[in-house]
């Protein structure tokens, strides 16, 4: 007889066998299995038609115990399991069906496998994107990569914050300067507000590498990833969705039965149009290009680093996102080059020759040698989805919102789309939240979806000031053009007054470059947000630039640095990504205790934080008391994607019946059959 010791908990054990560390790691630990001949002790069984545990390659070898001792022989298992074929191989079951493995269908993915979801992600080519569009990864982005544990193998490959640096305006690479700006919180006095608002700064990594990052760790946390795998169409009923999927390589088509559905197949999206998603917008209002190429291009740049050259060049009024565009995709030898063209007249051939003819061009050196990698055509859309949802089926990413790249969202914003949606999903299917949860994520992200893309194409518009200033806005020829770019020059009032609007011009390309706001200021209202009874706080800074500090519910819970003597987190490395967390005082006690509490009844995750002197967490510079804005013995309640749930502006009778109100009315289950929260309730929180 053989007994099997499993090594002290570290975290979940999910449904389907994941071991998850409180950050959502998977740290199911190899397992050295001693064999005795005649003696077989089974893994555990898998799921039918899900997916391979989770290898594991590091972690401390499970101990086995023996009371045989002879014979013995040591196999190593390194914990890679079979996928089991399912009995009717033309219907695989999973809880979870991700169509699309771009950043919003890859990320929905890490989010749910780090949840412990069962998941399946599909996508019909044979690998990850292979040109490198989207790369500006902003704050919030990095602040949800760092909940789930890989922002270290982001931060390993990227571009770091200090060389995106200032954005360049310019006639040519080679040729003269038209101003500069520093961008991305570069400049001395934004650098501030950029650092204090999260612990993660943006960085530049290119989607060709950001993918296989999201890819890798969701596969290795549990999704079964299946390339070459063509969604075809899906019909849903009360309790699913059928899915047929077509396997490219064999022909073979086969249905996954799924609870839920995520069309995350981009700006094309067949999934949003079967779905029948309302739209407002237009798609194809403009004409632009992609070139890629590889050149040494250091001596023109590595001495003014930036990720974006701006050239204003004959041709650069026409079509495009705003101007001619050179992109560093990896300092200082791979680049990117978007160029327009009219969108209403016949599209240009693109060839070997004419692309490099454009890239010699824009950098301003007549006979560049280059590789040319490759190119495309591509229309720019003002299009978004005013509702992203349908019963079982969601849609995210560029499937719901369709932009210019202008600002760098879309990534960003389709990754912070699976974000929202995943610990909903996770919810729901552990049995913690009611369906109506689900309804909250469009709710939630349709109007994110209308502000960045009017915000994006926005950004590509205030390129018109800056072409009116240098006087080359209609410029019909290339003489015409370049005579004009002279005007800014001339020692005449009229120069005087260009100088002037130039500068005005760049400056007001902060909404684009230099937009916090925008990149983390998203607020929810919802039925998963309790209000507290008050208003928002009044805005005192530009919304749009400047980033409302505050744990008003339904905003992001405010960065601050908590610690001890030997350690040092931000609020949003204590607050956990798979539950919820309960930040109190030291005279809050009761609302630790309370959460506690719930958690062991509910038995789900509540994370209770009191923070304060003598506790585990200390407020060391005092930033979260200046920032908590409700008193030491009131509670903030956080969910699980760091949005504020519910506030309590101090001590209540009985916190526990306050808590578990607010949590039952946010997750929309049926807990506390009294649970909705009245106007009376609110005014005992703010009391
Ligand atoms: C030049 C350029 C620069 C950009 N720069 C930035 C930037 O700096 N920052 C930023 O945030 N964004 C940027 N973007 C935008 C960004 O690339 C997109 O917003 C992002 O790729 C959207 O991700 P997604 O996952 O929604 O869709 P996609 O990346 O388009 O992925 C769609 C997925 O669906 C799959 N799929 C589609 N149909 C099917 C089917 N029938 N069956 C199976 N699979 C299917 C595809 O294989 C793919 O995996 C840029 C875009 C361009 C063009």
């Amino acid at each position: 007889m053989m007994s099997v010791v499993f090594p002290p908990s570290q975290g979940n054990l999910s449904r389907a066998g994941h071991l998850l560390s409180p950050t959502g790691q998977c740290c199911n630990p190899p397992h050295f299995l001693l064999v005795i001949p005649d003696t077989f002790v089974p893994m555990p069984e898998q799921r039918t038609g899900g997916r391979a545990r989770c290898p594991n390659p590091s972690g401390t070898p499970m101990t086995v115990r023996t009371e045989r001792r002879k014979n013995i022989m040591a196999v190593f298992n390194d914990g890679i399991a079979e996928t089991t074929t399912p009995e009717n191989s033309d219907v695989v079951t999973t809880d979870v069906l991700i169509v699309g493995s771009g950043p919003a269908g890859a990320s929905a993915a890490l989010f749910l496998s780090t949840h412990g979801i069962d998941n399946i992600m599909i996508t019909k080519y044979r690998w990850t994107a292979n040109t490198p569009r989207a790369h500006i990864t902003n704050q919030r982005t990095m602040e949800i990569l760092r909940d789930v544990g890989v922002e270290d193998e982001v931060l390993a490959q990227a571009v770091p914050h200090h060389q995106m640096g200032d954005t360049i305006y310019c006639e040519s690479l080679a040729g003269e300067e038209i101003g500069r700006r520093p961008t991305w919180g570069f400049r001395p006095d934004r650098r501030a507000d950029y650092e204090l608002a999260s612990p993660s700064m943006p960085c530049d990594l290119p989607q060709t590498l950001m993918e296989p990052i999201l890819v890798e760790n969701a596969t290795k946390r549990g999704t079964q990833t299946q390339f070459s795998t063509e969604y075809i169409s899906h019909e849903q009923d009360a309790d699913g969705v059928n899915v047929r999927v077509r396997n490219r390589l064999t022909g073979h088509e086969y249905t996954i039965r799924a609870r839920y559905l995520i069309g995350a197949d981009g700006a094309r999206s067949r999934i949003a149009e079967e779905i029948d998603t309302p739209f407002e917008g237009a798609m194809d209002i403009g004409g632009s290009m992609n070139i890629q190429f590889k050149a040494d291009l250091s001596h023109l740049v590595a001495h003014r680093p930036s990720i974006l050259y701006w050239v204003f060049a004959p041709g650069s009024n026409i079509g495009g996102i705003g101007a001619g565009l050179v992109r560093c995709v990896r300092p200082w030898n791979e680049w990117l080059v978007v160029w327009g063209y009219d969108i209403t007249g016949t599209p240009p051939e693109l060839n070997d020759e004419e692309a490099k003819r454009i890239v010699r061009n824009l950098v301003g050196i007549p006979d560049l040698e280059m590789e040319i990698t490759g190119y495309s055509l591509w229309g720019n859309n003002e299009q978004y989805a005013t509702h992203m949802q349908k019963g079982r089926v969601f849609i995210a990413g560029d499937a719901a919102h369709r932009h210019p790249p202008s600002h760098g969202l879309g990534s960003n914003t389709s990754i912070q789309d699976s974000y929202n949606l995943a610990w909903k999903l996770a919810a729901v299917l552990k049995g913690h939240a009611g369906e109506e949860l689900l309804e909250t994520y469009s709710v939630e992200r349709a109007p994110v979806a209308k502000q960045i893309v009017t915000r994006a194409n926005n950004s590509s518009r205030e390129y018109g000031p800056i072409f009116e200033a240098l006087g080359v806005k209609d410029a019909t020829t290339e003489e015409e053009f370049v005579e004009k770019l002279r005007l800014r020059k001339e020692p005449t009032a009229e120069g005087a007054a260009r100088r002037k609007a130039l500068r005005a011009a760049l400056d007001n390309k902060d909404y684009e470059f230099n937009a916090q706001g925008t990149e983390i200021g998203q607020f929810y209202e919802s039925s998963a947000v309790v209000c507290d009874g008050l208003g928002r706080p009044e805005v005192t800074e530009d919304p749009m630039l400047h980033h409302q500090k505050s744990t008003y519910p339904g905003l992001r819970l405010p960065h601050a640095w908590i610690g001890d003597t030997l350690n040092k987190q931000s609020t949003h490395d204590i607050a956990t990504g798979t539950g919820f967390t309960v930040f109190t005082g030291i005279t809050g006690r009761a609302w630790a205790e309370a959460a506690e509490d719930l958690a062991r009844e509910w038995d789900m995750e509540i994370r209770a934080v009191v923070i304060g002197e003598g506790e585990v967490h200390q407020d060391l510079y005092g930033d979260w008391l200046r920032q908590r804005e409700v008193q030491e013995d009131g509670a903030i309640l956080v969910r699980p994607d760091k949005h504020i749930g519910w506030r309590a502006h101090r001590m209540v009778e009985d916190p526990r019946s306050a808590l578990a109100a607010v949590l039952s009315t946010i997750l929309s289950n049926d807990r506390v059959t009294d649970g909705q929260i009245t106007e009376a309730d609110l005014v005992v929180f703010q009391s």
